[in-house]
């Protein structure tokens, strides 16, 4: 056990000594040479000399020691599947993926996209790719043919690697139509596509491009595919943001930072040990599943839970359920899940046996207190770690390093700036740095950016640039669009997202805040606030919230008497100036695919104007209700 301020100070001021220590976890064919070349910022190069594979450090070199060990466990309870692959199956099925990928014709540098289901075969054609060097986009399986066309476009694939269905919630979800779609609409064509046929959804195969990957597979049963080592530099894979505040921006990833910083995570931030096991239970087409469905966990030499299914069927008791089954002993996941199961029964918690379970990681969104303190009474006091990402950094920025030194959680924080990150919070008109304890400022973090970090935009230097680096005046720094204050122990509060601070007649108001305060009136569930324009003061609150127990709101009266309550808890604990100058009630929220709340759509409709881009929007209903109720 160490001291966690000694070695974030080290990682930053001693930043090159630090990296090429935690380069020891990985495995090198040649060195780095140099262990960061910042010499034409923003743009880091890590490990620059240095050639590695991911896919050698997430699976080959596990197998001298462990090949019987499981390494993928693939759980579906949409289609009753159940099935553990060791690191020596996990091995030999890559290899046929990549084997079939070659042929194919795919060789380093292609790109690769992935429209894929959560089965393993997605997992081995994520790793089949790195294997080769090639660089893989995964897309989030069930995204609607548009949204999918414009990401073949962006990453122009020479191949994509399908399956015909998904299937959520017992229902199947044919994918094939889709993607026929895509490639219709899309200015690129893929020279193949490669369908893993789950024979839910009977398909027709377009001639001379589909090829069945059971049929190509079974000419590769004993493949011998090696791995190509590429440089560090070399891209692994492309990846687009959740989309929550516009056009999806296509992150693109080195290979020796992102699994140096992958490998050192594992001990550090999630305790993780080799040969136990790791499940996270988000999707493969997001980054946390990239990080710690996929590679994370394989680097470390842990078992992995690939889930594929609802966390409430067969019943809200399913997950715990693995945890006992497979001995879980770090599990992550999102606050929205949370929050699903916290409206089915409680006993479900207590019924299996969580004692393996060291941890739950949470992140993607705010953790609100209520969810806090409702998981952790049901785990039992075991440790609940709220962390703070984005799709840009590939692993987290701020958490408790449990694995660095022990350290309490405090109730709304993600806690502190990892190892790496040199994070300042600053005056967004000024530039300036708040230093102070308690003071609201944009989060940023000054370059280089640490290992495993985006290194630029696919193919758009420029606006990797111009988005990241450039909105605070006098600085180059990175910025994450998100607002924080740091308490007087060094713990960050995320206060929400920049575009979404209300200014009530000259009063910078976050959402967040408003949010919190309205969730704690007993009666709420969830909600959302946003600004909205108002001629006397510039901008107002308003608020569409969900509501517990909804008897009392069939009627008018009892609709404006729980508004009133809610307003009346806003003045009490914020002040009049954001009270909310409506409060809505509502069924659902609009959010994306990943469990964002799409405030940037909420607040369009309510101020008439159109919502924009919704590609990555789960539930168009929801926000069909605001828009009636705005009217009326
Ligand atoms: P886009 O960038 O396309 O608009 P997005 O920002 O939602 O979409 P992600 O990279 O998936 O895409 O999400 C990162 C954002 O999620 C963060 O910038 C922050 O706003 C929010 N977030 C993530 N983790 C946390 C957390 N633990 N607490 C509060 N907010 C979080
Ligand atoms: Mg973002």
């Amino acid at each position: 056990m160490g001291n966690f301020a000694d070695f974030h100070a080290r990682s930053i001021h001693d930043r090159d000594a630090f990296w090429a220590e935690q380069a020891k976890w990985v495995d090198w064919k040649v060195q780095p040479q140099q262990i960061c070349d910042y010499s034409h910022p923003p743009f880091a190069k890590w490990f620059v000399g240095g050639e590695t594979n991911l896919c050698h450090n997430a699976v080959d070199r596990h197998l001298a020691e462990r090949a019987d060990q499981p390494a993928l466990i693939f759980v579906s309870t949409e289609t009753n599947q159940e099935k553990t692959y060791t690191y020596r199956d996990l091995h030999a099925e890559v290899q046929r993926m990549a084997a079939v990928l070659q042929d194919m014709g795919v060789v380093k540098g292609d790109r690769v996209l992935i429209y894929m289901p959560m089965i393993a075969e997605a997992a081995f054609a994520m790793l089949a790719c790195v294997r080769l060097g090639a660089i893989h986009s995964v897309v989030f399986g069930g995204f609607a043919s548009h949204s999918l066309a414009s990401r073949i476009e962006d990453a122009s694939p020479k191949v994509i690697v399908s399956a015909d269905a998904g299937s959520r919630g017992g229902k199947v979800v044919p994918y094939k139509p889709l993607l026929d779609e895509a490639i219709k609409l899309s200015a690129h064509k893929p020279g193949k596509v490669i369908m893993v046929d789950r024979h839910l959804a009977a398909f027709t195969p377009v001639a001379e491009r589909d090829v069945d990957y059971a049929s190509e597979r079974a000419k590769h049963m004993d493949a011998v595919v090696p791995c190509e080592w590429v440089e560090s530099t070399h891209p692994s894979y492309t990846l687009y943001t959740s989309g929550t505040t516009g056009k999806p921006k296509g992150v693109q990833r080195d290979t020796g930072g992102y699994t140096v910083a992958l490998a050192a995570s594992m001990p550090h931030v999630f305790e993780g040990k080799p040969g136990g096991t790791f499940f996270c239970t988000s999707d493969i087409g997001w980054v946390v599943g990239h990080s710690y469905i996929i590679y994370g966990p394989l680097i470390g030499g842990m078992a992995t839970i690939l889930y594929e299914g609802l966390p409430i069927r067969p019943d809200g008791g399913i997950w715990w359920s693995l945890v006992e089954k497979y001995k879980v002993n770090v599990m992550f996941s999102a606050p929205t899940a949370i929050r699903v199961l916290k409206k089915q029964d409680p006993a479900l918690l207590s019924k299996y046996d969580l004692s393996s379970l060291q941890a739950l990681f949470l992140a993607g969104e705010p953790l609100d207190e209520p969810t806090a303190k409702w998981i952790s009474e049901g785990l039992n006091g075991k440790a609940i770690i709220d962390n703070y990402w984005q799709t840009e950094t590939g692993w987290p920025i701020l958490s408790i390093c449990n694995g660095v030194e022990k350290a309490p959680s405090k109730f709304g924080s993600p806690g502190k700036a990892i190892y790496g990150y040199n994070v300042k919070l600053v005056d967004d008109q000024t530039g300036e740095e708040l230093t102070g304890a308690n003071q609201k400022g944009v989060l940023t973090i000054e370059g280089p950016l640490p290992p495993g970090n985006l290194q630029t935009i696919w193919g758009d230097d420029a606006r990797f640039v111009k988005t990241y680096w450039q909105t605070v005046p006098n600085k180059l720094v990175y910025s994450t669009f998100d607002w924080a204050v740091r308490d007087e122990d060094g713990y960050y509060f995320i206060l929400g997202r920049t575009d979404d601070v209300i200014n009530v007649a000259g009063h910078r108001l976050g959402t967040r805040e408003i949010e919190e305060s309205i969730s704690s009136h007993p009666n709420i569930a969830e909600v959302a606030v946003v600004g909205v324009a108002d001629q006397l003061k510039g901008q107002v609150a308003m608020a569409f919230a969900i509501a517990k127990d909804t008897s009392g709101l069939t009627d008018l009266a009892g609709r404006i008497k729980l508004e009133g309550e809610v307003m009346k808890v806003v003045d009490n604990q914020l002040g009049a100036v954001a009270r909310p100058s409506r409060v809505f009630f509502v069924s659902a929220l609009p959010k994306t695919r990943s469990g964002k709340l799409l405030r940037r759509a909420i607040q369009a409709v309510a101020e008439g104007r159109d919502p924009g881009d919704l590609t990555t929007m789960d539930d168009p209903a929801a926000l069909q209700q605001i828009v009636e109720l705005v009217k009326a």
